[in-house]
């Protein structure tokens, strides 16, 4: 029986002739030889179809990653076939493990040397919560030390889950203003985690 799951598992060959699928345009006014919308839209279509995550992994829910990026679930159908291993070069971090309390300041570090705009998702209890580590040696939640945009329950998330928290995180990057950044309210959240 299928999973009830909502990705292509079970993909159909691709038609290159003239079904090729193509990611949807924003929203805009089109006629005949033009197309006019917004900016901002266009700079958040190439973001989130371009993503490079940065895979933080120290644990169990690393290896769910590497199935996640395999053949069957094939991580790179969004967009993010290149992992990076140069916070310089990566947008979307994704810390996937326990974090110990003395990891915690490289995985801050590691965020202050990702250039903006950068996201980050914690993906499984461990990172979003301590998971069942509820010890003195264990960070309870890396939003302890960076700022989390979206969370992936699980011990560990299936890859169908890594996948679902990275289409909202795709979500968040398509929407994002490009003046967010540039925000008071930005400026705020970052500075209640002593980054300036
Ligand atoms: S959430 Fe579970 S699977 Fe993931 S790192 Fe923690 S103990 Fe391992």
């Amino acid at each position: 029986m299928p999973r009830p799951v909502r990705f292509n598992i079970f993909a159909k060959k691709a038609d290159t002739k003239d079904n090729i699928s193509l990611v949807d345009m924003p929203d805009g006014y089109t006629g005949e030889g033009f197309f006019a919308t917004k900016l901002s839209d266009v700079v958040g279509l190439a973001r989130k179809n371009s993503i490079w995550p940065l895979p933080f992994a120290t644990s169990c829910c690393g290896i769910e990653f590497m199935a996640t990026m395999a053949s069957h679930y094939d991580f790179a159908r969004f967009g993010a076939e290149r992992l990076g291993f140069s916070p310089r070069q990566c947008d979307l971090l994704m810390v996937m493990g326990t974090i110990a309390k003395k990891m915690g300041p490289i995985v801050k570090q590691v965020y202050l040397q990702m250039a903006e705009p950068r996201w980050v998702m914690a993906v499984g209890a461990c990172a979003s919560s301590g998971g069942i580590f509820d010890s003195y040696s264990v960070l309870q939640g890396i939003d302890q030390v960076v700022p989390v945009d979206v969370y992936v329950p699980g011990c560990p998330p299936r890859p169908e889950g890594i996948l679902d928290g990275f289409l909202r995180i795709q979500d968040l990057v398509g929407q994002e203003s490009l003046r967010r950044r540039n925000s008071e309210q930005y400026k705020t959240l970052l500075q209640s985690y002593g980054i300036q």
